[in-house]
């Protein structure tokens, strides 16, 4: 499986099957020129994400901004190098910040990776429910989906008559030392089913489509970690 264009201007261009084995999937969405970045790999393969993305057409200088989902190093890894090198700005969900900034090895899941994560600046905190980015006409919709950590986001955007969801980290892992919260997690599993995407591009498990195949893939999760009815 190689960098591949999955919608008009939307690319997936680093992953466990694309980059490195540590990596998150790494999304770029082309925004009439403008480049943005949806999570960027545990930084140990940054040449060859840069490289798929020239292949694809485009130019890596041209990325004005990175969004990290959540603070874990497999998502976030490459975030130093690209800001030092591209001048991107980093954007995470306020929650997630902190541990960005302090390089925290626990809440970064660095340790556990075996992978060093520098202090690293964030440029803007997205805070409460959802905020919205606009690049270049277009809506870019940023909503809070804690659980996995207190700071996760999903990302999606309406392109070419399909909604397009980024949503990493569906499936966990729940660990006290991430933060992790069971509940929070159900109800945005439910804010992210009520979104009704065409397409989920996720983390480390690919690309699902069309929609009853995306809901299905949620609802898999829900039925084996969520709460049982009644429950409240
Ligand atoms: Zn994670
Ligand atoms: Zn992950």
């Amino acid at each position: 499986m190689g960098a591949s264009e999955i919608a008009p201007g939307i690319y997936v261009v680093g992953g466990p099957e694309i980059s490195h084995a540590k990596d998150a999937t790494v999304f770029l969405i082309d925004f009439d020129g403008e480049l943005v970045m949806v999570d960027c790999g545990a930084g140990r393969s940054v040449e060859l994400i840069l490289d798929n993305i020239v292949d694809q057409g485009l130019d890596p200088a041209l990325i004005s901004t990175l969004i990290l989902t959540h603070a874990h190093i497999d998502h976030l890894g490459a975030a130093p190098e690209l800001r030092r090198r591209l001048g991107c700005r980093i954007l995470i969900h306020d929650l997630d910040a902190d541990a960005v900034e302090a390089g925290d090895p626990v809440r970064t899941a660095a340790d556990w990776y075996g992978i060093a994560f520098p202090p690293t600046p964030v440029d803007r905190r997205l805070k409460g429910e959802e905020e919205l980015l606009l690049f270049g006409g277009e809506t870019l919709h940023c909503v809070h989906t804690p659980g996995h950590t207190p700071g996760s986001i999903a990302v999606w955007l309406d392109r070419g008559g399909k909604r397009v969801l980024f949503g990493q980290d569906i499936h966990g892992p729940f660990l006290p030392a991430f933060g992790s919260d069971i509940g929070q997690w159900c109800d945005s599993m439910e804010k992210l089913l009520r979104l009704k995407a065409d397409i989920l591009c996720e983390g480390h498990f690919g690309i699902f489509q069309p929609g009853d195949r995306v809901e299905a893939y949620i609802r898999s999760y829900l039925g084996q970690y969520g709460r049982s009815e009644g429950d409240g």
